[in-house]
């Protein structure tokens, strides 16, 4: 068996050694003589698994009491709609900083319940950069506040986050969450999708304050209410219960493999720097992002000519460097250096690139 070295955007590379005890845990999981996916949810031994991963994220992420963690479905984009359905309440109104697609998604889908005001934009630049944010232009009167922490397509991220005062700031964590600490109680709500960074897709992560909950609008589908899924620890429904075994296993790795976030995130910033730091150094390639906002998990560069980048994403793909190719909106490259993706992948790909640089000089 040879694995490959994936750049994956989503859905991304998991801990090998997690992968392997899944695989050995296929067919009797935890001596229960079933596979985790084939359990039923209200079973004793399933209880373990979700509460076991509920209480796992709450002590590396150190979530205050006083937030739920939610584990839901429909991915992060239907969160771009239950936020506006369950907390667009008071003045019908929210703001946004529009700092790429993903943003732009969330700020659409808002504004077909309420008035969504766009703070900030960096579009103007494809993106490459976190807009400097003025609290003096924030609206005293949104219900919320709303931010894309990292944005997975181009490659940006806030460094600080904004002053938002009383008004509950939510932010987008699907291609950053658990990659270094956060203080969580800066936020009202906090989401992701987990196939980035926690587990297969399938799985969306909501961590939100109790005081946001149980005032939905009227029109509220049922499974669109936070209280619904907050009532019921999150098995209202069906919950994506393989996925959710997935994420314990990936939390205990973390815990016990990593060392928690303020290793994951020495780790983190070190893959980033190897990549950046030839990225600055190199003559053919260049990263696009303004330096001060670089993402430490997705990393987009070009060689400013397109025939180049379609030669090295070919070559590295046959030399087992897979999922390199940029997103469409960006062109040139993106390597995806979420948690699992080990140092030794980063540095084995800036290898690669500097022979494919004086072999293409
Ligand atoms: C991938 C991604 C999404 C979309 O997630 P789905 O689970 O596919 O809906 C939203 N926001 C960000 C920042 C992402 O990286």
């Amino acid at each position: 068996m040879s694995r490959v070295i994936n750049f994956s955007a989503g859905p991304s590379v998991l801990p090998e050694s997690v992968l392997k005890i899944a695989a050995a845990e296929m067919l009797d999981c935890n001596g229960s003589g079933q596979s985790a996916m084939e359990m039923s949810h209200r079973s004793k031994e399933y209880e373990a698994i979700i509460f076991g991963a509920m209480d796992l994220l709450r002590e590396l992420m150190n979530i205050p009491s006083n937030y739920k963690i939610l584990f839901l479905q429909g991915g992060a984009s239907s969160q771009f709609a239950m936020l506006p359905l369950n907390l667009m309440n008071k003045n019908k109104k929210a703001d946004f900083v529009i700092t790429g697609q993903w943003a732009t998604k969330a700020y659409q889908e808002a504004s077909r319940y309420g008035e969504a005001v766009s703070i900030a934009s960096s579009k103007d630049k494809t993106f490459s950069y976190i807009p400097e944010l003025d609290p003096s232009t924030f609206s005293k009167d949104a219900d919320y506040f709303h931010i894309c922490l990292n944005n997975t397509i181009y490659g940006t991220r806030f460094t600080k986050l904004p002053e938002t005062g009383d008004i509950p700031l939510i932010a987008d964590l699907s291609s950053c969450i658990l990659s270094e600490p956060l203080d969580v109680s800066k936020f009202g709500v906090i989401y992701a999708g987990a196939q980035k960074n926690m587990a297969p897709a399938g799985l969306t992560v909501v961590i939100i304050r109790e005081d946001l909950i149980g005032h939905a609008r009227d029109l509220t589908p049922t499974m669109f209410d936070y209280k619904t899924h907050a009532d019921n620890d999150s098995m209202y429904n069906t919950p994506p219960c393989y996925s959710i075994y997935m994420l314990k296993l990936v939390l205990e790795w973390l815990k016990n493999d990593i060392g928690g976030l303020d290793a994951m995130k020495v780790q983190n910033e070190k893959k980033a720097g190897l990549l950046y730091d030839y990225l600055d150094t190199s003559a053919m390639f260049k990263g696009t992002v303004e330096k001060k906002d670089r993402s430490l998990m997705n990393v987009p560069f070009i060689t400013g000519n397109d025939e180049l980048d379609a030669k090295f994403v070919k070559e590295a793909k046959a030399a087992g460097f897979v999922n390199l190719k940029g997103h469409r909106s960006v062109g040139g490259m993106r390597a995806s250096i979420y948690n699992a993706m080990p140092v030794e992948g980063v540095a084995k790909l800036v290898t690669f690139m500097k022979a494919f640089e004086n072999a293409n000089a």
